[in-house]
């Protein structure tokens, strides 16, 4: 299934409880602007490459877009195109004054040198320069792209327009990003989990939690839920997975990928196992925290945990997701899941704009705040109407969305 398909149908799921007509539900799908641009760079060995590269601006009904560039190999427009009305309803679940965008490029980050990313990226930005900034459309890390490329974009789009720095977001904190951007989808997914576990009456010290992803949001995921001790008892990322019942060494594993080039393979302090018995490992919490549909109707039935935290975007398919919901499977949906990122990015951008500094204890007080309040209006609205988390954080975001087109009017 495309993934618009599957996000048409958690949309049309809300928009039946919102009782949306069909001339509106045509209106919040449409993307406004999509855009696929060539790539054309020179390699070190002196051969030319050329890459495609996407963006995609969802709805603007709530602010300037936003929303993340990805570099990943399989990146495609229909799949960019998804991820970019995931944004949208986004940034409406936590109500910050943002429309939803996405961008990427179909590359393999790995397989390019730093030089030959930063051409990319710099060529990217002579694009689509016209069609982004501040008060339009603001990027942001993604899978694959980091801090360093933002400010790359940052400095090429200033070559155009001047000194800009709320043009992107997820800078490094040295060049006119946030102390606590770089931890922020991490944390809030930490925090969102434990706030689950209340609310479900579990208790958190001991909870077996499984990641699949050990990137940026794994990482900081694994330490907060570390720190709060939880147990970590199976990690994985597309090079090697391991498991240990009484453990593992959180810091330990985080200090390994940091000095293996991003990656697990040849860690030693775990049981290797597979992808598959990682995801069907014996544990309370699975944390998908890498890339979409990795849930699906095939492996629905093999999966032990009673909870699943949607770290990554887009993880479960449909089916898989209709299979959780009837056997009582709780999912916390990654469009509240993982809003941290993009509520820093608010932050972020807000900073930029006042040329104010922000320190770390405001970041995460704000931001703990903001996860909290649309936590508690997703659980209760799922609660009272009677649906399930998902549905309800899609009513909330699609509602809002439609409240603000409707306000603000068409002509
Ligand atoms: N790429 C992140 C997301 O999917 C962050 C987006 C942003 O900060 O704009 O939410």
């Amino acid at each position: 299934m495309r993934s618009s398909e599957a996000n048409r149908i958690y949309f049309d799921r809300a928009a039946d409880q919102l009782d949306l007509n069909e001339n509106m539900r045509q209106l919040l799908l449409t993307p406004r602007r999509e855009v696929q641009v060539q790539i054309p760079v020179e390699l070190d060995s002196g051969a030319i490459a050329t890459f495609i590269g996407y963006r995609v601006q969802h709805n603007n009904a709530r602010g300037p877009m936003k929303g993340g560039l990805r570099y990943h190999s399989q990146v495609d427009l229909d799949e960019i195109r998804a991820l970019a009305s995931l944004m949208t309803w986004k940034t409406a679940v936590v109500n910050i004054p943002y429309g939803g965008a996405k961008g990427g490029i179909a590359l393999d980050p790995t397989s390019l040198s730093t030089r030959e990313l930063e051409r990319v990226t710099r060529r990217f930005v002579d694009n689509v320069h016209d069609l982004i900034g501040p008060d339009v459309d603001i990027p942001a890390p993604d899978m694959g792209t980091s801090s360093e490329v933002m400010a790359w974009i940052m400095n090429q789009y200033d070559k155009f327009h001047g000194f800009s720095p709320a043009c992107v977001t997820g800078k490094p904190v040295e060049y006119h990003g946030l102390p606590g951007r770089e931890e922020a989808t991490g944390r809030g997914v930490g925090l969102l989990t434990l706030k689950l576990l209340s609310r479900l009456g579990r208790r958190i010290p001991g909870t077996r939690v499984a990641i699949q992803g050990f990137g940026n949001v794994g990482t900081h995921t694994a330490k907060f839920l570390r720190d709060a001790e939880c147990r970590i008892i199976a990690v994985g990322d597309a090079t090697a997975n391991f498991h240990s019942e009484k453990g593992l060494d959180v810091l330990e594993m985080i200090r390994y990928v940091h000095s293996n080039g991003g990656a697990l393979a040849g860690y030693k302090g775990g049981d290797a196992i597979s992808h598959q018995e990682l995801l069907f490992c014996n544990c309370d919490v699975l944390i998908p925290a890498a890339l979409g549909g990795v849930l699906t109707s095939e492996n629905a039935g093999h999966i032990k945990a009673p909870i699943i935290i949607e770290a990554a975007n887009a993880p479960t398919n449909p089916a898989a997701d209709a299979f959780f919901d009837e056997i009582g499977v709780t999912v916390l949906p990654d469009i509240l899941c993982n809003a941290g990122g993009v509520t820093a990015s608010w932050f972020e951008w807000v900073q930029n704009r006042q040329h104010y500094q922000w320190g770390m204890n405001r970041v995460r007080q704000e931001l703990d705040r903001i996860l909290g309040e649309a936590f508690e209006q997703v659980w209760q609205l799922a609660s009272t109407k009677k649906v399930s988390l998902r549905t309800a954080a899609f009513m909330l975001g699609v509602g809002r969305v439609h409240r603000a087109t409707a306000l603000g009017g068409i002509e």
